[in-house]
């Protein structure tokens, strides 16, 4: 019993997270500063941060991943963080010669009020950034946030740097994935490719973090969106953000830096969602839908009826990120099963909002939580009150499955204690046949686990 000090009784806190259900501003920052092509991240701050951020990421998606770290000293705490930074650009070029650096602050950065805007300008005046090299920056205070806030700040700082409108109109559409896999914006960009149109995505970690063993190390891997595709989404037709807490911020920065419009969508989980999203990339495309993918979605009708009675009634725990947790309610509710509690530490008062629409007439049954408070302590408070038939959650949520012998899906980021999640998606319909395949698998083990001998069946 690792979690065994958890009481049954909640208490109200005012000053006090628990095992928090989210992680590091900066994490997100990273991120998606590593969707951009030849992008090596910059942490603005102290390397223990910096090892942390790096550690987080390399552990989830199983390659290495390289950033560079201001190296605060006490003098840098002190004196600010200038020196550090200006130094770094300069050996960064010299030394690892990326195309871009797109630097993050972290939580001393922001105390001691670092401007990095202005730091960036006079790095550029004083020609440490080369001809043809880019350098762009995020404020990414950890004490605001979330992974989630960081990752799209980082995103909307690549509208806010680079995107421009010349005037013209094209028929490309952006596609702003959110925080996903690198298999998702993989399997994201098929479905856009099959629908016959052209989009430019940005920030895209497939090929960065999904690229094929050679033997040979690539600093820079093939992968990511370049700087001057980033530009041209200033001149396309429209915008699609996935996602809106991770792409919120950069969808409502393009339309009002370039006035390409903008649509937000819940991250396509499941099969209304996606069936909302190819409804979208109809829109542009004259409402046509190949057979392969009504096909596709046909085999997912067909799973689902096949999976049903196994689901129907089954009462769900989840926690992670909001725009993943809005997203898979919903696929829950839409399989006939029952999410109890849905919790994210991740602040923001829209999430509220998006769960009672998700959830129709069960929002009055449901414990739904963000922000302050909502952590995994409580969660496992309520756990203790009242069991739920599954959990899902990132890896963190082993101790309490364990505690309380849950079967447990392994869902969001971080997932720390298994690896391959990264090459196989969750969005589109092929996710949709996935995540039933996973969740369906757990209940049948846990039926034969716990079946007595005489009624062990060979056919479920
Ligand atoms: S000090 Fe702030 S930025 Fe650094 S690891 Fe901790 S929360 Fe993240």
């Amino acid at each position: 019993m690792l979690m065994k000090h958890t009481p049954e009784a909640v208490a109200e806190r005012t000053a006090l997270s628990i095992n928090p259900a989210k992680t590091c501003m900066p994490i997100g920052a990273m991120y998606a500063a590593l969707g951009v092509h030849a992008c090596l991240p910059h942490s603005h701050g102290s390397q223990g941060c910096c090892a942390y951020h790096r550690s987080m990421l390399t552990r989830h998606v199983r390659e290495p991943v390289m950033a560079a770290t201001s190296s605060f000293t006490e003098g840098s705490s002190v004196f600010g963080g200038q020196a550090n930074l200006l130094a770094a650009i300069e050996n960064i070029f010299t030394i690892y010669n990326p195309q871009v650096i797109g630097v993050h602050t972290t939580c001393l950065s922001e105390t001691i009020g670092d401007d990095l805007n202005q730091i960036i300008i006079k790095a550029q005046d004083d020609g440490k950034i080369p001809e043809g090299k880019y350098v762009f920056h995020a404020n990414t205070p950890s004490y605001v946030g979330s992974h989630v806030t960081g990752f799209a700040r980082m995103t909307k700082a690549m509208v806010d740097y680079y995107a421009e409108h010349d005037g013209t109109r094209n028929e490309t559409i952006n596609l702003i994935p959110g925080w996903v896999e690198p298999s998702d914006i993989r399997e994201l960009k098929r479905l856009v490719a099959e629908m016959m149109l052209e989009c430019i995505t940005f920030p895209d970690q497939s090929d960065v973090f999904d690229t094929p063993q050679t033997g040979k190390m690539n600093m820079y891997p093939k992968g990511g969106v370049t700087v001057p595709l980033i530009k041209a989404a200033g001149n396309s037709e429209a915008t699609i953000g996935l996602g809106p807490t991770a792409s919120g911020l950069a969808t409502e920065a393009l339309e009002a830096k370039c006035k390409v419009p903008g649509q937000l969508l819940e991250l396509p989980i499941g099969l209304r969602a996606t069936d909302r999203f190819i409804a979208a990339l109809r829109h542009f495309n004259g409402r046509y839908v190949p057979d392969s993918i009504i096909d596709e979605r046909g085999r997912v009708l067909d799973i689902i009826t096949d999976m049903h009675q196994y689901f129907h009634g089954k009462r769900v725990a989840l926690f992670g990120d909001p725009d993943q947790l809005v997203a898979m309610t919903e696929f829950l509710v839409d399989l006939d099963m029952v999410p109890i509690y849905i919790i994210t530490g991740t602040p923001g008062k829209n999430f509220d909002e998006r769960i009672s629409a998700v959830l129709g007439d069960l929002a009055d049954q449901v414990i739904f939580k963000q922000g302050f408070g909502a952590d995994q302590f409580y969660l496992h408070q309520l756990i203790k009150n009242d069991r739920p038939d599954l959990l899902i959650g990132t890896t963190h949520g082993k101790y309490i499955a364990r505690d309380e012998d849950l079967p447990f899906l392994r869902f969001g980021f971080p997932i720390i204690d298994r690896c391959g999640h990264t090459y196989f998606p969750t969005v589109g319909y092929r996710g949709a046949m996935r995540l039933l395949e996973k969740m369906l698998d757990l209940f049948l083990d846990r039926k034969d686990r716990d079946a007595p001998e005489e009624k062990f069946e060979l056919v479920l």
